[in-house]
């Protein structure tokens, strides 16, 4: 299924291999025209239900920091993966997940020979631990090659500031140090008080050691991040009420330690009251999370909650939400209970004041955040996997499509006349510049049957398409057809704008 939905994708613009002319390295994606718009539009999402809605900020950060960032952040001392290389091939692999793939591939004669290696986790495994699980299992390079031990491998992308030597620097790998590093400015330009939401969406860097599977593991990727600042002495949410009865599929550690894929139905309350998460804003976000998800048309996801041995030491608790994919399981969004770890450090490393003043207790504080950190990337291949509709000529449908909700599809309508001569492209162009002034995304298009242009708005999931035929001129009315059962309906010139936006409001894509 992934090399259609990619196939399809790249036919159609949302993706370009970047730099791909030269063949250049893996882990790089561009976003074509569509592509863009789709991304776009999952941001644009984002932003009213994390930041406008909340009542959070929104800043952008720089996406270079001085190696002294950081250092404070821990991010030089420890953000890497374990790497080990062949000794006749020289080839790099990434040793945790060497282990995995093995596993998974040798299942059926593991369960013969040796069932007690399909328990092992690579989860929180160091070094010298890899090495060993590598050696006993007998784990080879695809040449045939032995490995050599296991090494941690930073993450970071390494630069200099200016042409003096000596400033190193790095691009960040996530844009949460940017907002803790502008905490205080924003803090005190902005009230003063907390709790206080500040988001960013940007740029992040990772050099991984393998970069694969087209979108989910990239070296260059987009996340939009909120650091929720509270006081340590106050954990509840004040919009907790309006989610205390959701349901979320959590994904315990006790079934994570059985091997089990069984998911636990339990609503936020349950969560808090049972104290699994380690206060109501946790709760609070994992239910807007699901939410997000729901919306963005990608049903099938659940929390894990991460195993003790993959928890950071100062960290009080993370909550993946994980979505099945082609690929199976994977991470997309980390939600993590960062205490006053990062603000801690860097007023250490700084010497300068992080902490903010209690004017009810009359005490100054740092103030502890809960996270919640998206990759947009992983979700926008999520999208497309959950939209993704394969050939149907039953259905009328002679090629794969997008059934994009109608909040994201990347045109929302797409212009075209029946034929290139009397006056229907004038009409029709006309009727295009009136929706695009209403807002909408349009796309106006003449060539080809419009058979074949069905196909293709049906490739890039536009919901609504609409012709102006010979009988325009006289009754003045345009056919609609919608993009999920092909039907048409017939609607007044006046009225196109009214009418689509209102399908698009309540995601009607069928007659
Ligand atoms: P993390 O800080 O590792 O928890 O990452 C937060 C989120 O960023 C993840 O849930 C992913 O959605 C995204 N992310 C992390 N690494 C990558 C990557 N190499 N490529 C694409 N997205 C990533």
């Amino acid at each position: 299924m992934f090399e259609k939905i990619m196939e399809l994708a790249l036919k159609r613009g949302f993706l370009i291999q970047s730099a791909e002319v030269y063949n250049a390295p893996a882990g790089f994606y561009d976003f074509g025209p569509v592509g863009t718009a789709l991304k776009r539009k999952i941001q644009e999402a984002w932003r009213n239900q994390f930041i406008r809605r909340e009542g959070n900020l929104e800043i952008e950060t720089c996406a270079i920091l001085p190696e002294i960032v950081l250092k404070a952040s821990g991010h030089v001392g420890c953000f890497a993966d374990p790497l080990v290389e062949c000794i006749k091939c020289a080839k790099k692999h990434r040793a945790d997940e060497l282990i995995r793939n093995y596993l998974g591939k040798n299942k059926e004669e593991l369960k013969k020979k040796n069932p007690k290696a399909l328990e092992l986790k690579t989860e929180g495994m160091n070094a010298e631990q890899l090495t060993k699980t590598i050696t006993e299992l007998g784990i080879t390079c695809e040449c045939g090659g032995k490995l050599n031990e296991a090494k941690p491998f930073n993450l970071m992308f390494k630069t200099n500031i200016g042409a003096a030597e000596g400033n190193t620097a790095y691009t960040r790998p996530e844009t949460a140090q940017g907002i803790f590093l502008d905490f205080q400015r924003v803090f005190k330009a902005h009230g003063a008080k907390l709790p206080m939401g500040i988001a960013q969406i940007g740029r992040s860097f990772r050099n991984e050691i393998s970069p694969r599977q087209g979108l989910l593991r990239l070296r260059e990727f987009t996340q939009m991040e909120l650091e929720y600042f509270f006081d340590p002495q106050n954990q509840k949410h004040l919009k907790f009420k309006e989610v205390e009865n959701e349901e979320i599929k959590l994904y315990t550690r006790e079934e994570q330690m059985k091997n089990s894929e069984k998911e636990t139905r339990i609503t936020a309350r349950e969560l808090v009251e049972k104290k699994i998460v380690p206060n109501e804003i946790m709760a609070y976000f994992l239910v807007r999370e699901k939410q997000f998800y729901d919306a963005m048309g990608v049903k099938k996801h659940r929390i894990r909650h991460m195993l003790a041995e993959e928890t950071p030491h100062y960290s009080g608790g993370n909550f993946d939400v994980e979505v099945e994919t082609s690929y199976g399981w994977i991470e997309t969004v980390g939600t993590a209970y960062r205490t006053d770890y990062d603000l801690k450090s860097h007023a250490q490393a700084s010497k300068k004041e992080l902490s903010v003043f209690i004017e009810e207790r009359k005490e100054k504080i740092i103030p502890h955040v809960v996270e919640p950190s998206f990759g947009v990337d992983r979700l926008f291949w999520c999208v497309l996997e959950a939209a993704y509709r394969q050939a149907n000529k039953e259905q009328g449908k002679e090629w794969d499509w997008f059934d994009f909700p109608t909040s994201i599809s990347p045109i929302d309508v797409a212009v075209f006349p029946l034929m290139k001569k009397d006056g229907m492209p004038e009409k029709a162009r006309e009727i295009e510049k009136t929706l695009r002034e209403e807002g909408l995304d349009v796309l106006y298009d003449e060539s080809g049957s419009v058979g074949k242009r069905y196909a293709r708005m049906d490739e890039v999931g536009t919901p609504y398409c609409i012709t102006v035929d010979y009988e325009t001129k006289e009754t003045g009315e345009v056919t609609i057809r919608f993009r999920n059962d092909g039907k048409q309906i017939k609607v007044k010139i006046s009225e196109i704008a009214r009418t689509i936006k209102k399908c698009i409001k309540e995601g009607k894509v069928s007659v």
